[in-house]
């Protein structure tokens, strides 16, 4: 299911490194290599599946299941009560630019709303 030419499908076969902060059977967790806050994570699932556009019923588990890793990151990383952020961008106007979903785990500095 890894896609030759994406990105991080490549950081999930280990063709290019990623400092990773978490890796099951279905998800893997590595920090954004240009970090917009003092914990910038991204989480990603182990199939390759573009955007969020792309999640059917079938993939309800797998959605759940990297908000909870996110969760469970800010957890351990101490930040879950201070707070946090999670977002997903979905294409053009939301600033996506890599073509497998990832959730963006943001904490560590505060964060304002709406955002930009
Ligand atoms: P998007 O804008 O698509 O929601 O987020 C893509 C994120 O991937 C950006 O925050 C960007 O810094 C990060 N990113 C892009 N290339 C790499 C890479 O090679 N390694 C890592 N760790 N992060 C990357
Ligand atoms: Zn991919």
């Amino acid at each position: 299911m890894s896609e030759h030419n994406c990105l991080f499908c490549q950081i999930l076969d280990g063709h290019i490194p990623a400092n990773i902060a978490y890796e099951d059977e279905r998800v893997m967790a590595f920090h954004d290599i240009a970090p917009q806050a003092p914990i910038h994570i991204l989480i990603i699932p182990k199939q390759h599946i573009a955007t969020i556009n792309d999640f059917t019923e079938e993939h309800q588990d797998l959605l759940g299941y990297m908000i909870l890793t996110a969760q469970k990151l800010a957890q351990e990383l101490g930040v879950a009560e201070d707070g946090y952020r999670l977002n997903f961008n979905c294409n053009r106007l939301a600033g996506q630019t890599v073509f497998h979903t990832h959730l963006h785990l943001l904490a560590g500095r505060p964060f304002s709303w709406p955002p930009g």
